[in-house]
């Protein structure tokens, strides 16, 4: 038996960047290759509600009241499911923290654990070329085929490719000027965290503006670093 390949206290990690830089993708490929078990916070809630658990239900009781489920339960929801068997290679958090507060809080339930953040990775990405990337979208309605305005175009204008239709479709939230905005509010959220976690010495920073291929290359490196 190698003691080292079974840490006592799984890795926790922290994937940050904006809808559209691939956190999905990279999440799956973390899970697949090192066993991490990514969680999202509506993911969570979702569990904790259906298994009732004590979190859960206080979860449940805010959310049919129309509220906003507090950090505190949260937190306790967090703690119940990273002592899960299937956590302990370790997991990957999604859509939480997204505050300094979250995060100093998160910072005191995992030291209670013996646990920490072992690496907060930041997909970096071009604000320009992303919204070139996501504006430039659009798929047949008939089959579903995807399109891009600079990276695929079809051979004959609105017309696909795949199943001659004519019936291109670009999502309404697609627009240039919707993806900027996007793009801007996820900085000014995300300014403070990026911080928080670059003085903690965890803060690790991946060109997400590269090839699907070359990102998967340097998170998996990266988690090699910390996952045992
Ligand atoms: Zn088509």
């Amino acid at each position: 038996m190698d003691g080292a390949r079974t840490p006592q206290t799984p890795p926790v990690l922290i994937l940050l960047g904006p809808p559209g830089a691939g956190k999905g993708t990279q999440a799956r490929m973390l899970e697949k290759e090192f066993g991490l078990v990514q969680l999202s916070t509506g993911d969570l809630l979702r569990a904790a509600v259906a298994a009732g658990s004590d979190a859960g239900q206080a979860a449940k009781a805010v959310m049919e009241a129309g509220g906003l489920v507090s950090d505190d339960i949260v937190l306790a929801i967090l703690r119940d499911r990273l002592a899960a068997g299937d956590c302990a290679k370790g997991v990957i958090l999604d859509g939480f923290p997204r505050t300094t507060a979250q995060a100093e809080a998160l910072d005191e339930m995992l030291a209670e654990a013996g646990q920490r953040i072992n690496a907060a990775i930041l997909l970096e990405v071009d604000d320009v070329k992303m919204v070139v990337r996501i504006a430039g979208r659009f798929t047949c309605r008939a089959c579903g085929e995807g399109y891009h305005d600079t990276f695929k175009a079809p051979k004959v204008a609105d017309t696909c490719d795949c199943c001659g239709a004519q019936a291109m479709n670009r999502r309404a939230d697609d627009n240039p000027k919707t993806v900027m905005s996007r793009l801007d509010a996820y900085h000014e959220q995300t300014a403070p965290l990026i911080a928080y976690y670059t003085d903690k010495g965890v803060l690790r920073r991946v060109d997400a503006m590269q090839e699907i291929a070359a990102i998967q290359g340097a998170i998996g490196a990266l988690a090699r670093t910390v996952v045992a």
